[in-house]
């Protein structure tokens, strides 16, 4: 079986021309996933002029592979949030991510958008303590969360406690995005390789005579160099935001060093519930079965509803440190919880993840004004997607945004997750190359990954690759790259193929 999402699979895909000319735009958006789309969007409801590059097809990476959960339950969260950034960020945190998903009903409703919308509660479980899901209560409900604690389920076996936020919703990705990205400017198959003139460049500082002074915060076009079907050919753009997942120049903006990727998996099992939900056999038969889970404990295990397939997800682990096969650990447990279910399909993806578990999402760094990154969503990028649509236009179009502090990729949560942050960092820097700073500087031996023979090393910044059993693909630890086992990349942030 082939590894491919229910939303691919049962999608026709749509395709846009690849770019064939030189061009200028007053914002280039880099990525057509969710979070590109979306901010491309709104930018344009807002009056710019803006042309989305892409390097594959539009919604062909993680956004293909999420299971579209639309919710601000973002695990065992909101409880640590706090202690980290204090009870007003926090709640501004939540706020933002319950606005996004009374943006997606009001826009799936006023624009008739087919996508299998639907409201649920989600739940976070536990089946070991009853005590952090009350600890989880308590915070959630200080910041004004709805939420209440729970022991009913629908969940095939007891947990000891549950936490239901009411009013959440999930989707089908793809159909969403496609309505999403009507009337856009999008050119697929064209690669951004390299973006210059961030607002500052080496020769207008060298040229400005002495009594000149330069404003940074001048209008610069930034020139995107773009491989396509066509050729090589050049963005030339007032402004440009990152919606790539991750972001791919590593200096400004140290992205490399501040976060990291996890990945999870996903089996969509047939034979549990019927298509209106009510359960075929167990212990639940003729039950009905509601929500979308999460849970708590060490064993992340997740579940939702799709039609008359249940999506049983887990086996998260950094990118690049899996030694054994996740696909095979998801169907013991699926076949544990649910005897009589037939797999037809299975899929996996990844996310990045920042120190303080908060997205990154504002200027790419204070060295570039007219850069926007948008990423770090811990698999929670669909409202993380749409609360960033809204920070960029606002923050491109001068208005004022309660939540551009919060999210900002300049915060210093000194109080975060230190050890997280320290463990980024060192994780980032232990597997790379002698060559590493070569790569950074730009001095890149095009020779040295594959020909220098084992182990293999990423494109990106030389890491030694890992191989996953369960992907049949090389993995690297320290920032997340993939690379099928001969050589194509699968996922960023390497730009190249080993071979
Ligand atoms: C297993 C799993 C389940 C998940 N489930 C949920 C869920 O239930 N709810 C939820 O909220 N979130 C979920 N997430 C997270 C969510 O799927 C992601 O956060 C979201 O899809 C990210 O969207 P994106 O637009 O940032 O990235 P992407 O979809 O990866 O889009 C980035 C685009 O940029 C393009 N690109 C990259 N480099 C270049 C370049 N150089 N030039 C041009 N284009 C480029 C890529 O090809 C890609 O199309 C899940 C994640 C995982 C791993």
């Amino acid at each position: 079986m082939r590894n491919i999402s229910i939303w691919e699979k049962n999608t026709e895909k749509r395709t846009y021309p690849s770019l064939s000319e030189n061009i200028n735009a007053e914002i280039a958006v880099i990525g057509a996933g969710l979070a590109g789309i979306l901010t491309a969007r709104r930018l344009k409801e807002s009056g710019c002029d803006v042309v989305v590059i892409e390097k594959d097809n539009l919604g062909s990476s993680q956004t293909k592979n999420t299971t579209a959960k639309i919710t601000l339950q973002h695990g065992l969260f909101y409880n640590d949030l706090i202690k980290d950034i204090g009870e007003e960020h926090a709640r501004l945190y939540a706020e933002a991510n319950m606005r996004a998903i009374e943006m997606y009903e009001k826009m799936i409703k006023n624009e008739n958008i087919d996508c299998d919308f639907e409201k649920e509660n989600a739940y976070l479980y536990s089946v070991i303590s009853d005590e952090k899901i009350r600890e989880e209560y308590n915070a959630a409900y200080s910041l004004g969360i709805p939420c209440e604690i729970t022991s009913e389920t629908s969940l095939p076996f007891k947990t000891v406690s549950a936490l239901r936020f009411p009013n959440q919703a999930q989707f089908h990705p793809l159909k969403f995005l496609y309505a999403a990205a009507n009337g856009l400017k999008i050119y697929e198959h064209s690669k951004v390789l390299s973006v210059d003139g961030c607002g500052i460049k080496a020769n207008d500082l060298i040229n400005s005579s002495a009594d000149e002074t330069y404003d940074r915060h001048l209008p610069r076009k930034s020139e995107l160099i773009v491989k396509s079907e066509h050729g090589t050919f050049t963005v030339l753009a007032d402004k440009v935001v990152f919606a790539c997942h991750y972001p791919f120049i590593n200096i400004p903006g140290y992205y490399f060093i501040r976060m990291h990727q996890e990945r999870s998996y996903v089996l969509a099992l047939a034979n549990v519930v019927s298509e209106n939900g009510i359960y075929l056999s167990g212990a639940n038969k003729d039950a009905k079965y509601e929500g979308m889970y999460y849970c708590a404990d060490e064993d992340k295990f997740s579940f939702r509803r799709a039609g008359s397939l249940m999506l049983f997800g887990g086996g998260s682990h950094r990118t690049g440190d899996a030694s054994d096969n996740k696909y095979e650990m998801l169907r013991t447990a699926a076949r544990q919880y649910f005897p009589q279910s037939e797999e037809t399909a299975c899929w996996s993806a990844q996310d990045c993840i920042t120190g303080d578990y908060i997205p990154f999402i504002g200027t790419y760094s204070s060295d570039t004004p007219n850069w926007y990154v948008e990423s770090g969503f811990k698999k929670w990028g669909m409202t993380s997607s749409m609360v960033a649509s809204s920070i960029i236009d606002d923050l491109i179009n001068g208005r004022e945004n309660p939540y551009i502090e919060v999210f900002s990729p300049q915060r210093h949560n000194l109080s975060g997750d230190l050890k997280e942050m320290l463990s980024d960092g060192y994780n980032a820097v232990k597997g790379l190359s002698k060559s590493a700073a070569d790569v950074l500087t730009g001095n890149k031996d095009e020779d040295s990954a594959l020909t220098s023979g084992e182990p293999l090393r990423c494109r990106h910044l030389g890491c030694k690759l890992a191989y996953n059993p369960g992907e049949d693909s090389y993995d690297c630890p320290c920032h997340g790259s993939r690379f099928t086992k001969d050589g194509r990349l699968i996922d960023g942030p390497a730009q190249e193929h080993l071979t």
